[in-house]
């Protein structure tokens, strides 16, 4: 009966730590959903700095030039963070290359062909 009662315990553990990945599986996604939201935004506002300035045909404020890009730098950053942590919770490699989540045991990338060495 204690073992039973023992086995029931494990088996709720790591449920609970199961359900505890998802959680964060679920928050590194809506991350990238964010932060790719976000880079679309600021690319959006990259364009229209460029267009209405050859519309208008006025100087590019290049302040707000500089600016924007930096921020789409650091956002790229950030997104290939949680690409990472996405990932490592469901137990997949990121390709070096081209960022595409693999199996833990690709030798090749299946995007972009990329080999895995052996601590990869
Ligand atoms: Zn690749």
């Amino acid at each position: 009966m204690e073992r039973i009662i023992s086995e029931i315990k494990t088996t709720a553990g790591k449920v609970a730590k199961k359900s505890g990945e998802l959680v964060e599986l679920s928050k590194a996604k809506l991350n990238i959903a964010n932060t790719k939201s976000s880079i679309n935004a600021n690319l959006k506002i990259l364009g229209e700095l460029l267009y209405f300035s050859h519309r208008d045909e006025t100087e590019i404020d290049s302040d707000k030039l500089e600016e924007t890009m930096e921020k789409i730098d650091e956002l790229y950053e950030k997104l290939a963070e949680y690409d990472e942590i996405a990932a490592g919770l469901m137990n997949k490699k990121l390709c070096p290359d081209c960022h595409k989540a693999n199996e833990s045991d690709a030798t090749f990338c299946s995007k972009c062909g990329y080999k895995f060495t052996e601590d990869e």
